[in-house]
């Protein structure tokens, strides 16, 4: 039972010191695990001698490079709980974060300062704003690497005291600050660990944000807690991506969906000598089985293996083991230790429900949250007095405990009685040659009824100008049961997405309202 910093690199720092921590994947420099711990020192050094205190909140408003962790770790060291930033936040996007988390001080690069200014200005209460690279007026990270003051001694309490405040996505409504401790985000890392092992003979490619709790853990925490080397790229572009792969010899990934989509139809995919990859995790939002199989296919591997999780849980309780016989197809993986598992009627969620049965799942152990920062009554509604929480999907466990999610509760549809998942009727969609993408959510028709309404993007070329709608609509109705039709349907020419692949439902449904 440790603080975060010292769970991931109290091993790793001593073990491995000489051996590369981090590159970054746009050629720029590289660290050390015996560097990124020294620089987490001095950061934190610097950071108490300029006024950061324990208890305080800084938030870390960076796309993802090779300084973040030393940044995190940094932060952490000096008390500081970390709330995570979207580095493509609005200035009124961040001023809500800096208002709701109470920050007191912000970390940001360069091409974000005008945002971080203003944001901290409509917000209030932030002392200083410190860059990671090198802007006059503001104290850089990099001259923290020469500080001269004392490393803080801070006493931790890993139980109670927050190490993170990263936000929900705000895909169901808007984000909400989750208060994760020492404890859960180093048992979390603990639980994955057997089932996903890394180590020093690993290469990972961090594409995925660090500042969601998916890239923080998968791509940040675990491989530097186990002497991982992993390279940094500040945002997903596909031949940068591709090329990365290539030419760091990259064995694992990371992604999600939209990138395994990518991966699976994108011609330039083959251009590229992607051998070095053993395996490939998807998470974050469904993945269709057979789109996950074509990307396998088309990498040479057996299976795009899938992990389940959310920001309130630190954010993981299953994932597909790496090294196992392929898992059954479009399972998010087996339960990860010391975390305990019910899965309840939606009807009645006081009815526990057995293998093979589709209900709401609930989690309780270590890796749940706190709590969401100053909204008691959320957290109440979230986590009962036994600390069961709910997490709002829908899913089924077969008899070996293969986990398959659904989708949301929320998101359902509800047509005459019957349940329609939209993530069912997107991954029917996708399947077609001459959809590139698309997106279902419910509409009310003429009747009042609801009804599966699919927002499709038209893949380019002469195949995707000649698909009509009624080609969509027969081709849905030929693959699924009458109840799940598609009903209507609107061309697009892009789905609103988080980055970490969630389809934003909600931006649809605006829009939706919008127009009736
Ligand atoms: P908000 O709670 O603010 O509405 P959010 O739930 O999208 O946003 P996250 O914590 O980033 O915020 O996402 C967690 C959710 O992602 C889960 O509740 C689940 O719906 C979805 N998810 C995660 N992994 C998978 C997966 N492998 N398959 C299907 N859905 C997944
Ligand atoms: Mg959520």
């Amino acid at each position: 039972d440790e603080p975060i910093h010292d769970a991931v690199l109290g091993g790793s720092a001593a073990a491995h010191a000489a051996r590369t921590a981090l590159v970054d994947g746009t050629g720029g420099g590289s660290l050390t695990y015996g560097e990124l711990d020294g620089f987490s020192r001095r950061i934190a050094a610097a950071l108490a001698e300029a006024g950061v205190r324990k208890g305080d909140v800084v938030a870390l408003h960076s796309p993802n490079t090779v300084l973040f962790p030393a940044a995190f770790y940094g932060a952490t060291r000096a008390g500081a709980a970390v709330s995570t930033v979207h580095p493509l936040a609005t200035a009124k996007e961040l001023a809500r974060q800096l208002r709701d988390s109470s920050a007191r001080w912000i970390v940001t690069v360069s091409a974000l300062l005008e945002t971080a200014r203003q944001a901290a200005e409509e917000a209030g209460g932030v002392e200083e704003i410190f860059v990671c690279d090198r802007v006059e007026g503001h104290r850089s990270l990099l001259d923290m690497r020469d500080s001269t003051a004392a490393e803080p001694h801070v006493e931790f309490d890993p139980a109670e005291d927050l190490a993170a405040l990263p936000y929900s996505s705000g895909t169901t409504s808007m984000p909400k600050g989750v208060m994760l401790t020492h404890r859960n985000i180093a048992t979390n890392l603990a639980q994955i660990h057997p089932l996903m092992p890394s180590g020093p003979g690993d290469t990972l490619l961090a594409v995925l944000p660090f500042f969601h709790i998916y890239g923080l853990t998968a791509l940040m925490n675990a491989p530097l807690r186990n002497g991982a080397t992993v390279v940094v790229l500040p945002r997903f572009e596909l031949d940068q991506f591709l090329s990365a792969i290539e030419a760091h010899r990259v064995n694992a990934l990371y992604v999600a969906p939209p990138i395994v989509l990518a991966l699976a139809k994108h011609p330039d995919v083959d251009k590229y000598d992607l051998s070095s990859l053993e395996y490939v995790v998807s998470a974050a939002a469904p993945l269709d089985a057979d789109l996950g199989a074509a990307c396998a296919r088309r990498l040479g591997l057996p299976e795009v293996k899938q992990a389940y999780g959310m920001t309130e849980l630190s954010p993981g309780t299953h994932l597909v083991p790496r090294h196992s016989a392929a898992a059954p197809p479009g399972t998010v993986g087996k339960l990860m230790p010391s975390t305990e598992m019910r899965v309840v009627a939606l009807d009645d969620p006081g009815r526990d429900l057995g293998a093979g049965e589709t209900g709401e799942l609930l989690f309780r152990g270590p890796q749940v949250m706190k709590g969401y920062l100053g909204r008691t009554g959320e957290t109440a509604a979230m986590i009962d007095a036994e600390g069961w929480l709910r997490t709002g999907d829908v899913g089924r466990v077969d008899d070996e405990g293969w986990l398959y999610v659904v989708d949301r509760v929320k998101e359902l549809i509800k047509y005459k009685g019957y349940q329609v998942a939209p993530a069912e009727l997107e991954a029917v969609l996708l399947a077609h040659p001459a959809i590139a993408d698309a997106a279902v959510i419910g509409v009310e028709d003429e009747e009042g009824n609801e009804v599966p309404k699919a927002f499709v993007v038209r893949q380019q070329g002469d195949e995707g100008a000649r698909l009509t709608e009624e080609d969509v609509l027969a081709y849905v109705a030929g693959q699924v049961s009458p109840y799940k039709k598609v009903r209507r349907l609107e061309f697009i020419a892009d789905v609103p997405r988080a980055v970490s692949g969630k389809i934003l439902r909600r931006e649809l449904r605006a829009a939706e309202a919008g127009e009736a």
